[in-house]
């Protein structure tokens, strides 16, 4: 008996008019991530099945699971629209299974099929306690639920399904700019963007020879794991170094960080218009730590117009750390190593920083000629799932 992946699009359904625009991005997505297997892809305005090879079925509902814009998928069996024909083919797929009680539930999109779906369910489930013993009918809770939709030319059974990531496919909304840093919050950041169908390119600061090598590989590997939701990730590394050594220099001390960041922002913006990204993506959430207290980020936001999304701002620590470890970037996340925001922390970095300090602390220093220094020696990498390629050569 042929079977298919079953593909049912959930939040997607509510595009009216925009609806072809998504199906076709989700077509792409998984045309994308299935590219390695011999599969067909058929789609319409609610459904898309996927034709496979037996032995690869394992391997495409793992990459099914991980595409945004899916809301549920299930391996359906695909059988001409036949009334004998399924009933033969629901009794050999139910006597597979094993159960006490079940329940049958027909779709009829296909309205010209000559039992109307009530009185069709009534009779498979005639047939099945007939030729199975000791099973009854629960229509509340059943252990098995037989699923037949009835469409024009084939018909689907299935008896299971699996929840997928939901969200918009990916590139759907255009692109973002993701501040990654190596810590738990920017990549579950960049994950829940990705999931609202934002294509993520990422930029990272670094300050070598104060951060060290295996900082960045920290990143790469993160990006490696944000790469599973696509199938690649730009990423932008940002030699940071002599921006920092300037701000210690020059800065008050409990001022650093505001200032480094009011920096960070003002290169990202720089490189996102670079890139043609609409919006700058990070990781701040509200109160986490200094530099994220309302004043903070209102004073540190203060140098940009673009839109900065924070998918994170309101959860707590815990919530993310839970996304973070459902995503398997915690473990890289904890990893020691520090950070340029780390290695120039001051004892007391100021909760409540005032703007014109800022103004007046950044004229000690020309940080224009150097931001433009910067954006000259940007580097950027693309990085695959399965990258195994080394970026040391980028010292
Ligand atoms: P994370 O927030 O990712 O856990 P963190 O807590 O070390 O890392 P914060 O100091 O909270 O970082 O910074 C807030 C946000 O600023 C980060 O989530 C990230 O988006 C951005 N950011 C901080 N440091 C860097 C960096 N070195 N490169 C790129 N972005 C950074
Ligand atoms: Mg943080």
């Amino acid at each position: 008996m042929k079977r298919v992946v079953l593909i049912k699009y959930g939040e997607l359904t509510t595009k009216k008019g925009n609806r072809n625009f998504f199906v076709n991005l989700l077509y792409k997505s998984i045309q994308n991530k299935l590219k390695d297997y011999n599969v067909v892809i058929f789609k319409d305005l609610s459904r898309m099945y996927i034709e496979f090879n037996d032995n690869d079925l394992d391997e495409i509902l793992k990459r099914v699971n991980n595409i945004f814009g899916i809301h549920e998928y299930l391996v359906a069996y695909k059988i001409d629209t036949n009334e004998e024909e399924i009933k033969t083919k629901v009794l050999e797929i139910v006597k597979k299974e094993s159960f006490n009680s079940f329940k049958v539930e027909t779709k009829r999109s296909y309205k010209e099929f000559p039992i109307n779906s009530q009185e069709f369910s009534k009779q498979l489930g005639g047939l099945i306690l007939k030729n199975i013993d000791n099973i009854k009918v629960d229509v509340h809770n059943p252990e098995l639920l037989v699923n037949v939709e009835i469409r024009k030319d084939y018909t689907y059974i299935y008896t299971n399904y699996y929840y997928g990531l939901g969200g918009y496919p990916n590139n759907t909304l255009g692109k973002g700019m993701l501040m990654l840093s190596g810590g738990i919050d920017s990549p579950v950041a960049g994950y829940l963007a990705m999931k609202r169908g934002i294509h993520v390119e990422a930029l990272y600061f670094e300050a070598i020879p104060h951060t060290s090598i295996n900082a960045r590989n920290k990143v790469i590997d993160l990006c490696k794991k944000l790469a599973v939701y696509t199938n690649s990730i730009k990423l932008h590394i940002v030699p940071f170094t002599e921006i920092q050594e300037n701000i210690y220099k020059t800065a008050d001390p409990d001022y650093v960080i505001t200032i480094m960041r009011r920096m960070m922002y003002r290169i990202t913006e720089r490189m996102a218009k670079r890139r043609k990204c609409l919006a700058i993506i990070n990781g701040e959430s509200v109160g986490q730590v200094a530099s994220q207290t309302l004043t903070s980020m209102h004073v540190i936001n203060n140098v940009t117009n673009y839109p900065v999304i924070r998918p994170v701002a309101c959860l707590d620590k815990l919530e993310i750390m839970d996304i973070a470890r459902k995503i398997d970037t915690y473990d890289i996340s904890i990893l020691p190593f520090e950070d340029c925001c780390t290695v120039f922390v001051p004892k007391h970095p100021v909760i409540n920083p005032k703007l014109s300090l800022c103004d007046e602390m950044e004229e000690r220093f020309d940080y224009k000629d150097l931001i433009n220094k910067c954006l000259k020696n940007i580097k950027t990498i693309t990085i695959t799932e399965n990258n195994d390629k080394e970026f040391d050569d980028l010292l």
